[in-house]
C-alpha cells in the first residue's frame, strides 16, 4: 500500500509518499481501507514538531472516512465491509490503509460520503466539546462562532443551530459569509473589520451573546470579553500566540475563559461526543462540508492550504 511518511520534522515538503506492507490488525483492531483522509492544523503542528512528542518515522492524519477490510480477535462492533470514520488511528491516516483501535472507529451513516466522513473526527469532536461540554451551550443562548467558515466552525454552526440557539457567525470572505449562512448561521459578520464586534453587539440589541466559541484567540480574546453577555462562556480552541486582555471585562460580567484541548477528552466524553455526532449525521442536521481534495502524493500541498486557509471547509487527501 502506499502511505505519507515523516523522517524528519520540518516544513511540509519532508512529507514522503512511499510503499509500506499492509497492517494487520491485532486484538481488539481493525484495519481500515481509507477512501479519504482529513488534514487537520494539528497535523501541520506535528509535522513542524511543534506538537507533543512523536517518534519518528510516522504517518500524520488522525481522520478518515472508509470501509473495514479486516477485524482483529475479540473487535466485535465492525465486519469487514462496513462503512467507517475515524477519530484517530494507530498507524495514520495519510495512507490507504490504516489500523485503528476498535475505540477509534465509528459507523458512517449511508447518506455521508466518504470524504465528508474524513472531516468528521477532529471537526465536529471538537466542536461539539467546545459548546456542549465546556460552554454548556443551551437552546435560546446566543452564540458567536468566531471563525464560522473552517472544519470546526461549520461543524459548530450546524450543531449550534440543530440545538436551537441563535446563531453568528463570522468569516473573512463574501463566500465565507455565504457558507456560514447555508450553514445555518442566522446573522454573520466579517472578522477582517477592525469593529466586526460592535457589529456582533447592535444584532443583540447591546446585550451580547452568551457564548464564543474562539479559532483565534489571540487576535480576537480581548474583543471576546467586552462582547459577552452576563454569564457569557468563551471557549478557546484556537490560538496562535499572545494577545492582551482586560480582567475587568470578565470580572464585571462572571465571565468564563475555557480552555480546551480534545486530546483530553475522556472515553465517556468521547462516547457521548460521538454518539451526538452519528444522531446529527443519520437526521440531516449535521452535513459536513467538504473544500478542497488533494491525491495523496500532494500531502504537502494540502499543509500549505490548510495552514493559508484557503478552503471553505474540510480539506481532504484521497489516497
Ligand atoms: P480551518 O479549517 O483552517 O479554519 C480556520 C478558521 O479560522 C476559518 O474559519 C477562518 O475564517 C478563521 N479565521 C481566520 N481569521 C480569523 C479571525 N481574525 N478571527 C476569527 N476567525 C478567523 O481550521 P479548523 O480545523 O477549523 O481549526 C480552527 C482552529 O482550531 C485552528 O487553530 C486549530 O488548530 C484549532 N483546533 C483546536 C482544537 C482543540 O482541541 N483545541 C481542535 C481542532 C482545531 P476565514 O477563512 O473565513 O477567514
Amino acid at each position: 500500500m502506499l502511505r505519507i511518511a515523516v523522517s524528519e520534522f520540518g516544513e511540509p515538503e519532508v512529507m514522503k509518499l512511499e510503499e509500506a506492507s499492509l497492517p494487520e490488525a491485532g486484538p481488539g483492531q481493525v484495519v481500515v481501507s481509507i477512501k479519504a483522509a482529513g488534514v487537520n492544523p494539528v497535523d501541520t503542528y506535528i509535522r513542524a514538531g511543534l506538537y507533543g512528542t512523536r517518534e519518528l518515522p510516522y504517518t500524520p492524519g488522525f481522520d478518515a472516512g472508509g470501509v473495514v477490510e479486516a477485524v482483529g480477535k475479540g473487535a466485535t462492533r465492525f465486519k469487514p465491509g462496513d462503512r467507517v470514520y475515524t477519530a484517530g488511528t494507530l498507524s495514520g491516516a495519510y495512507a490507504q490503509f490504516a489500523l485503528c483501535l476498535e475505540s477509534q472507529v465509528r459507523a458512517l451513516p449511508e447518506k455521508i460520503t466518504f470524504s465528508q466522513g474524513a472531516a468528521i473526527g477532529v471537526p465536529y469532536a471538537t466542536a461539539y466539546r467546545a459548546l456542549f461540554q465546556k460552554a454548556r451551550a443551551v437552546p435560546g443562548e446566543t452564540v458567536l462562532i468566531h471563525g464560522a467558515t473552517g472544519g470546526v466552525g461549520t461543524a459548530a454552526v450546524q450543531m449550534a443551530r440543530a440545538s436551537g440557539m441563535v446563531v453568528i457567525g463570522t468569516a473573512g470572505t463574501k463566500k465565507g459569509r455565504d457558507l456560514a449562512r447555508e450553514n445555518g448561521a442566522h446573522h454573520v459578520v466579517e472578522h477582517g473589520k477592525p469593529d466586526h464586534l460592535k457589529d456582533v453587539m447592535e444584532i443583540t440589541g447591546g446585550r451580547g451573546v452568551d457564548c464564543i466559541i474562539e479559532f483565534l484567540a489571540n487576535v480576537n480574546l480581548g474583543g471576546d470579553l467586552k462582547t459577552l453577555a452576563g454569564g457569557g462562556r468563551v471557549v478557546v480552541v484556537g490560538s496562535r500566540g499572545a494577545v492582551e486582555i482586560d480582567p475587568r471585562d470578565a470580572m464585571g460580567k462572571d465571565a468564563v475563559v475555557l480552555g480546551m484541548s480534545l486530546f483530553n477528552a475522556t472515553e465517556t466524553e468521547l462516547k457521548s461526543i460521538h454518539a451526538a455526532i452519528f444522531a446529527g449525521l443519520d437526521n440531516g442536521t449535521l452535513n459536513p462540508v467538504v473544500g478542497l481534495q488533494f491525491p495523496l502524493a500532494q500531502a504537502p500541498e494540502a499543509h500549505h492550504a490548510v495552514m493559508e486557509q484557503k478552503a471553505l471547509g474540510k480539506i481532504v487527501l484521497v489516497p
